[in-house]
């Protein structure tokens, strides 16, 4: 206990894994949540209940005590690296017609754009000039990438550039899955969007959340570093919603995953509701990683799209991911997933910077969370 601060301790004090707590008129913290995080800190299991009472505080105070739980398993699992990955999105064009989506078919108002195959390639190498180690290649899903195509532009990119690649295109064939995945592709992200199977089929247009679980099944099985993740604060989501999500995570302990709010696109059946609150979606972040302890976390534009300092808020509660968008500026401004997304940016050495007045440090490596990872770069 810290002399200052005990002499205008009101009650009782705890002190807990290095923070000095105070009990006073002002606030309060319960010890249920101080016992739930210490426990889940310890790596002791957390019930579903459990992690639903974490996610569901009001207070500041446990908010911060929760984060910073977070922010030490990240350090002690993963150290004070923050591994960069360079996202190209590539084609804006998509057969799907998810509700929460301005790239779904319906929306008419987006003008679309596909990158030729020689552009992509050439923005992948400019990503490798500039020091980075993994690309993500986007997009909606879009039939004209055949498996073919893709797997020749995998080829390429991988023989050129020798940067670890993952792939976000959606729902395809375990065919397609397997093909790319030969033709060299490292990692596959998809997300599950929400656990609740109802909501599922509501927002994407009928489709089943079984066949995307089933996806992430082959991909896993086929070798791929598998990200999955969700979107936080969708219209009709409960917060057992959100806890079940976590359960998910937990269970297929995906090698990464994505949380981010639910931002509401005018251009779409879901323009005006309400976006998903930036702290719940912090404390999903946070309870994520203090349960599953080194999957990687990336912070996600969303979050810098609520609140400009989102990203760095995000880094400093348990992500150790950050995904700088390196599309052509001219195409860029029309993946509009959701407003405010492109005009989120930073150069590498702004985020270099800002990395070391945090005590991190931009990782030299492709970041695979698995070592037994088979990668046909060199980089792995
Ligand atoms: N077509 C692919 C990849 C592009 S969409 C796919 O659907 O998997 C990438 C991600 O954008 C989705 O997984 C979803 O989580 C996110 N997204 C879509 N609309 C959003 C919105 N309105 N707010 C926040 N995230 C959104
Ligand atoms: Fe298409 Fe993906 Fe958007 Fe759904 S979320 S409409 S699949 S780009």
């Amino acid at each position: 206990m810290r002399g200052a601060e005990s002499k205008t301790c009101g009650g009782r004090s705890w002190d807990i894994t290095g923070c000095v707590l105070r009990r006073a008129d002002h606030f309060m913290v319960r010890e249920k949540f101080l016992e739930k995080v210490k426990a889940g800190e310890a790596g002791e299991k957390l019930s579903r209940q459990d992690i639903c009472f974490l996610l569901t505080t009001q207070e500041t105070q446990e908010q911060d005590i929760l984060l910073k739980a977070s922010d030490r398993v990240r350090q002690e699992f993963l150290g004070d690296e923050i591994h960069l990955r360079a996202v190209v999105e590539f084609s804006n064009i998509c057969v799907q017609n998810c509700l929460y989506c301005g790239l779904r078919r319906d929306n008419r108002e987006l003008v679309r754009y596909r990158m030729t195959l020689a552009e992509i390639v050439s923005a992948t190498q400019e990503a490798a000039a500039m020091g980075f180690k993994t690309a993500v290649l986007q997009s909606g899903e879009d039939p004209w990438f055949t498996r073919e195509r893709l797997s020749d532009l995998i080829r390429e990119i991988k023989e050129t550039t020798g940067l670890a690649l993952t792939l976000s295109v959606g729902e395809r064939t375990y065919q397609d899955y397997r093909d790319w995945r030969e033709a060299g592709a490292d990692r596959y992200l998809l997300k599950f969007e929400t656990s609740s199977p109802l909501l599922y089929k509501y927002l994407r247009g009928g489709l089943e959340l079984t066949h995307r679980l089933n996806a992430l099944n082959w991909l896993k099985e086929l070798g791929y570093e598998v990200g999955s993740g969700n979107m936080v604060g969708l219209p009709g989501q409960s917060d057992e919603d959100l806890a079940t999500d976590i359960e998910f995570f937990r269970q297929y302990d995906y090698d990464m995953i994505g949380i981010g709010p639910f931002i509401a696109h005018p251009q779409t059946p879901l323009a005006g509701a309400r976006n998903g609150e930036f702290e719940k979606t912090l404390r999903v972040l946070a309870i994520t990683r203090i349960l599953l302890r080194d999957t990687n976390l990336p912070a996600t534009t969303a979050l810098g799209v609520l609140q400009e300092d989102g990203r760095w808020k995000a880094l400093s509660a348990g992500a150790n991911v950050f995904m700088p968008d390196v599309t052509p500026i001219t195409y860029r401004r029309h993946y509009q997933i959701y407003p405010g997304k492109a005009q989120i940016s930073a150069s590498e050495e702004a985020i270099a910077n800002r990395a070391v007045s945090l005590g991190r440090r931009i990782s030299a490596g492709s970041g695979f969370r698995s070592h037994s990872h088979k990668s046909s770069g060199p980089n792995s």
